[in-house]
């Protein structure tokens, strides 16, 4: 008796676990758009959606579809969190830090000057409380996020003159991207909000003074060294940027739990493959850039440290006119201080000792 109702619970628990409950899920087709806020020819920033995209597809074996739509085909670049908000597309792939128009939060979702790297973004972000406080704030937008990507530590820009000093600051007209705008206003600069299409004419009309974009791989494809020949670094705004896939929640919601799984996981794989695609590209760029009579040189300590300052100030301001940007900065914050502690010992030594030698 006590065997035969053990055979008959066996029966039906094996049923339920190879066979009803899974094939419901599988076959649920699931079609969704994605509005990147990225132009198709920048492959490696744009192409992080459709490496998502594929994998999404291969994991639910072509049953959920994600189809991927670039800056301006279906909204405006920067219109992606309206967008996701009002649920007009399911997802974006898109930089926080451009909404900092909307609240100055945003901004640390992506990055902020003299802000984290890449892998101690990834550490807040994965480890920390970083996922678990931007996602509580994206909610009033309705918004469940998920990396998407990082470019690393980028270079400070193309300019027509040479910056020895914080006085050659002034009056400079700069494209600048999201957030850091407000920073280097307060050294004179006048920042420029120009959509990546226009910056080469702009540039070598001398509409503009300089601009930043990425780094060697990207800013080559659009071919800023034939108008301005000096190539700042480290863009210090932008030591770690992190690109996002915004959700729209309802859509998340309404998701099989398995097509919520994929979701997480394609997200952190398109994450770890477009910083990878950078580092791996970058190099060759530089080189090429190089050849090509670019001068690539340092920004001076002095910009570095009134860059600094002035990033400081705005800090304390915002902590006590936005309690969003407070609550999420200060935990930002403190958590980079021990990632500055911690790395400086293994990594920065280990890195400055391998730049030192001959391979
Ligand atoms: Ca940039």
């Amino acid at each position: 008796m006590q065997r035969r109702s053990l055979i008959q619970r066996a029966g039906i628990a094996g049923v339920l676990a190879t066979g009803i409950a899974p094939a419901v899920h599988a076959q649920a087709a699931v079609r969704w758009r994605l509005a990147s806020s990225f132009p198709k020819p920048l492959d490696t920033i744009y192409g992080g959606a459709e490496v998502f995209a594929k994998k999404i597809s291969d994991m639910s074996a072509g049953k959920f579809q994600i189809s991927v739509h670039a800056g301006g085909e279906l909204m405006p670049p920067f219109g992606v969190v309206d967008g996701v908000q009002q649920g007009s597309v399911e997802m974006g792939h898109t930089v926080p830090y451009y909404y900092f128009g909307k609240n100055d939060a945003f901004a640390i979702g992506a990055a902020i000057p003299f802000g984290m790297n890449s892998r101690q973004m990834s550490a807040w972000m994965f480890e920390g409380n970083g996922r678990k406080l931007m996602n509580e704030f994206y909610a009033k937008y309705n918004i469940v996020s998920f990396p998407g990507g990082n470019t690393g530590t980028q270079m400070g820009g193309w300019f027509r003159k040479e910056i020895k000093t914080v006085a050659d600051l002034k009056g400079l007209k700069f494209r600048i991207g999201g957030f850091a705008g407000k920073v280097v206003e307060r050294l004179g600069v006048v920042p420029q909000n120009l959509p990546g299409g226009e910056l080469y004419a702009a540039l070598e009309k001398g509409t503009i003074d300089a601009v930043e974009w990425v780094g060697p791989y990207d800013d080559q494809k659009l071919g800023f060294n034939k108008v301005a020949p000096f190539y700042y670094y480290p863009g210090w705004w932008e030591g770690g940027p992190e690109v996002d896939f915004f959700v729209n929640d309802k859509a998340f919601a309404a998701l099989p739990a398995e097509y919520k799984a994929m979701v997480e996981v394609a997200a952190s794989h398109a994450h770890m493959d477009m910083q990878a695609k950078y580092d791996a590209r970058n190099p060759t760029a530089l080189k090429q850039l190089v050849g090509a009579k670019t001068k690539v040189l340092p920004f001076p300590k002095a910009v570095l440290d009134a860059s600094f300052k002035a990033s400081m100030e705005l800090y304390a301001e915002l902590a006590v006119s936005n309690p969003e940007w407070k609550k999420i900065y200060s935990d930002y914050r403190a958590f980079q201080k021990d990632q500055i502690l911690w790395f400086r010992f293994a990594e920065s030594r280990f890195d400055e000792y391998m730049q030192s030698v001959t391979l």
